[in-house]
Parts: C-alpha cells; sequence; structure tokens
C-alpha cells in the first residue's frame, strides 16, 4: 500500500511567534484524528528549529522548501542538505512551480536538489506542472515528461522509491482555481504510467500529491480519486483549522 501525506507548504509567510502558534496548534489538532495518513509541514528556514523542538515526538514530520544542489562551499545564501539534516528534517519541497518561474530553476537544477536532498537522506518532494499557456496548447503531458524524465535520467528510477511527487498545476496554485478531481486524476495517471514503463513495482508504490488551491471544502473529492495519494497544501496550511480539515479528508 502506497503512504497517503498531506504537506502543508508555508512559503514565506508568518513570524516566529505565528509560526510557534501553528504548530503548537496542530499538535494539539493532529491528536485529534487518527488515521494512517503522514503529516509534514515545510516551513521557512529560519523556523526549522521550533519546528524540530516542537514536532520532535508528534505525528507530525517537517522539512523545508528549497534545498542546494551544492554540498558545500562559496555559495552565499544557500542552504545544503547537511544543514537540513542538523534539524532533522524528514521532506525538502524541490522544484515548486515559484523556484522555476521567479529563481529562474532549470529541470537540470532541479534534478541536481532534487539528488542532493536524496544523498543527504531527505525525502524530496518533487513539484511538477504546468502553466495555463501550456494546458491551453495542449503540451501538458510533456511539460510533464520533461520535468520527470530529467529526474530520472540524473537519479534513476529506483530514485523514485525515496521520493515524492506533486503535481501542481500553475494556474491552480494561490488562485483559487482547483484542477477538477478528474482533470488532476488524469495528470497523476499519467505520471505514473510515465514510471510504470520504466518500473513498474517503483511506480505502484509512489506518493503522488495533487496541490493547488486545496481548501477543507474540496480536499476530499480530490483524495478520493485512485492515483492521487494526498496533497501539498500552501495558503490552506497556515490556518491551523482548515490545515486539520483538509488532513481529516484523506482516509
Ligand atoms: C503550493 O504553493 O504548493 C500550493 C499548492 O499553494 P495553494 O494551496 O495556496 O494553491
Amino acid at each position: 500500500m502506497r503512504e497517503k501525506l498531506v504537506a502543508g507548504n508555508w512559503k514565506m509567510n508568518g513570524n516566529l511567534k505565528e509560526s510557534v502558534s501553528l504548530l503548537n496548534a496542530l499538535v494539539t489538532d493532529i491528536s485529534t484524528i487518527g488515521s494512517n495518513t503522514s503529516y509534514a509541514v515545510c516551513v521557512p528556514y529560519p523556523y526549522l528549529a521550533v519546528a524540530q523542538s516542537t514536532l520532535k515526538n508528534t505525528t507530525i514530520k517537517w522539512g523545508a522548501q528549497n534545498v542546494s544542489q551544492h554540498e558545500s562551499g562559496a555559495f552565499t545564501g544557500e542552504v545544503s542538505a547537511i544543514m537540513l539534516n542538523d534539524f532533522e528534517c524528514t521532506y525538502v519541497i524541490v522544484g515548486h512551480s515559484e523556484r522555476r518561474m521567479l529563481f529562474g530553476e532549470s529541470n537540470q537544477v532541479v534534478a541536481e536538489k532534487y539528488l542532493a536532498a536524496q544523498k543527504a537522506g531527505l525525502v524530496p518532494i518533487l513539484c511538477v506542472g504546468e502553466t495555463l499557456e501550456q494546458r491551453d496548447s495542449d503540451i501538458t503531458e510533456q511539460v510533464i515528461y520533461e520535468q520527470l524524465n530529467t529526474v530520472m535520467t540524473v537519479a534513476g528510477v529506483d530514485s523514485f522509491r525515496n521520493a515524492v511527487i506533486a503535481y501542481e498545476p500553475v494556474w491552480a496554485i494561490g488562485t483559487g482555481k482547483t484542477a477538477t478531481p478528474q482533470q488532476a486524476q488524469d495528470i497523476h495517471h499519467f505520471i505514473r504510467q510515465s514510471i510504470v514503463k520504466q518500473n513498474a513495482e517503483v511506480a505502484s508504490g509512489l506518493t503522488i500529491l495533487y496541490g493547488g488551491s486545496v481548501k477543507a471544502n474540496n480536499a476530499a473529492e480530490l483524495f478520493a480519486m485512485p492515483d492521487i495519494d494526498g496533497g501539498l497544501i500552501g495558503g490552506a496550511s497556515l490556518i491551523a483549522e482548515e490545515f486539520i480539515a483538509i488532513c481529516s479528508a484523506i482516509s
């Protein structure tokens, strides 16, 4: 059985006080939902230490939102995978569309970050997805295949044994426009089939999340689709009650 996962992506939001209070609220509320799903929050770097101390010995895991592809050296402002290990991160998001679009991360750079994360024992949450323009031009599958294939070329298909993929249509992120459950399922199925061609066993065990304006009121129908194994939640992960409601929507 594939692992189910609901992960929050806090992005660059909040301050120390708000982060501590959100973490504490999650710890209190998560204990009220019993399930075999994993839960995680990917917090800004400066709040990893409080995530570590607050979430240790709870069922909630934590991680970062980006990592350098380099191990160490003269890379001012960057954070390595080894440094994330010091904070006992489980996950790190790589290739979020905001990183790809606002910070110019190419498929190759994302694949190198993914590999650096895995080498350090972190589980990368690899984000893939198309823009509205690409969807309208009917090249969604081609775009996503190239994103996946670069990772398979750099890290190998076996690397998906210790990774999570998040399908995040760029047009649905932070826009309030969610993919319909069928639209999301179609792409999740495409992603899984692309990996089946290389290794069916790896593909069937791979957790594939949907991300893009998931809220408490649309999570259950998305999570009910056969190839959707959970969600990567942006805005709604900043409100404890909403995030917990989304976590409760998975069965
Ligand atoms: C995200 O940034 O990963 C995301 C899914 O954002 P939102 O849920 O706000 O659309």
